[in-house]
């Protein structure tokens, strides 16, 4: 926490140095500040390549989404943006920010894209698990089903129309691009995933909720909604359990490290580990450079892991 105080002075610095110029005037800088990886994939994808328009984001590739602390610099980067796009209950720190400092514009588009509720066992609730990370009983992972991602990106694209009306039928083209990508996605992942032996998807971090419900999948996750949450050795036990009378053969980690829950599964009931990332942030490990190379990695460990023709 020592960085919070060093940024201290620099923030003050910062607030004189760059008042946010009114947008859509010649030479005038349009500033988008995302939440989190999916949110500033989708944002650049609508800027495209309209000029003037900087597109940030305020979680850092390879931190927990899920457990974001800002900054006095990242907060005075919410007060003073053009737009800020977020999802309510994903990440508290960013919705205290957006409600503290009242930016010009804020898009909260988990109120656009039709959440699903978090619906646990109740392993979630005996634990401690929720501290500090109330999700207001919503599953936020929504960009893992490309259907629910699109209508992120063309609500992006209204508000860009607005914050910056000279560029609206760009920003309107580009979001266009951007849902019919993530149709061609789609259609692979239905077609890939047709004809699969094995319908129960055992996950560690239980982000694949929306995935699974669009291409028929049963999610069995072992630490629940947030990642950092610890199971319980009777939820530990309950799961290699599940995994053997069902005849599971693959259990997923969320990448190439950090993957000791799936191991310990692995190990108690010989099933491989495969890697299904839920693209809360792109990092080195990341099995792609962008949210779609990383979703066709996904497609492959899940045609792999749950036997589909
Ligand atoms: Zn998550």
């Amino acid at each position: 926490m020592t960085r919070t105080f060093l940024t201290v002075a620099a923030t003050a610095l910062l607030l004189t140095a760059c008042g946010s110029g009114e947008p859509g005037e010649a030479g005038d800088q349009v500033t988008v500040v995302t939440g989190f990886y999916p949110l500033e994939y989708a944002a650049q994808r609508v800027v495209g390549d309209v000029p003037g328009v900087r597109v940030e984001t305020l979680a850092s590739p390879g931190v927990d989404a899920h457990d974001l602390e800002l900054t006095p610099r990242q907060v005075a980067s919410v007060q003073d943006a053009d737009l800020v796009v977020y999802s309510a209950g994903l990440q508290a720190a960013v919705d205290t920010a957006v409600t503290d400092q009242a930016p010009a514009r804020s898009l909260d588009v988990a109120s656009v894209v039709d959440l699903l509720e978090d619906d646990h066992d109740e392993h979630e609730d005996d634990e401690e698990s929720h501290e500090g990370h109330d999700h207001g009983g919503v599953d936020p992972h929504f960009w893992l089903d490309p259907q629910r991602y699109a209508l992120a990106g063309d609500a992006i694209a209204d508000e860009l129309a607005t914050v910056d009306p000279d560029n609206a039928a760009a920003y309107r083209a580009n979001a266009e691009q951007f849902s019919a990508d993530l149709r061609d996605l789609d259609t692979e992942f239905t077609d890939a995933l047709s004809s699969c032996s094995q319908d129960t998807l055992v996950t560690t971090h239980e982000a694949f909720g929306y995935l699974a419900e669009r291409y028929g999948f049963k999610q069995v996750g072992i630490t629940g909604i947030t990642p950092d949450s610890e199971p319980s050795p009777a939820r530990m036990a309950e799961i290699t359990d599940a995994v053997k009378q069902l005849d599971v053969t693959a259990v997923y980690a969320q990448s190439t490290l950090g993957r000791d829950l799936a191991d310990v599964i692995s190990s108690e009931t010989g099933t491989q580990v495969l890697v299904l990332d839920p693209i809360e942030s792109i990092t080195d490990s990341s099995a792609g450079t962008d949210y779609l190379e990383v979703m066709r990695a996904n497609l492959e460990s899940l045609r792999q892991g749950q036997g589909c023709a």
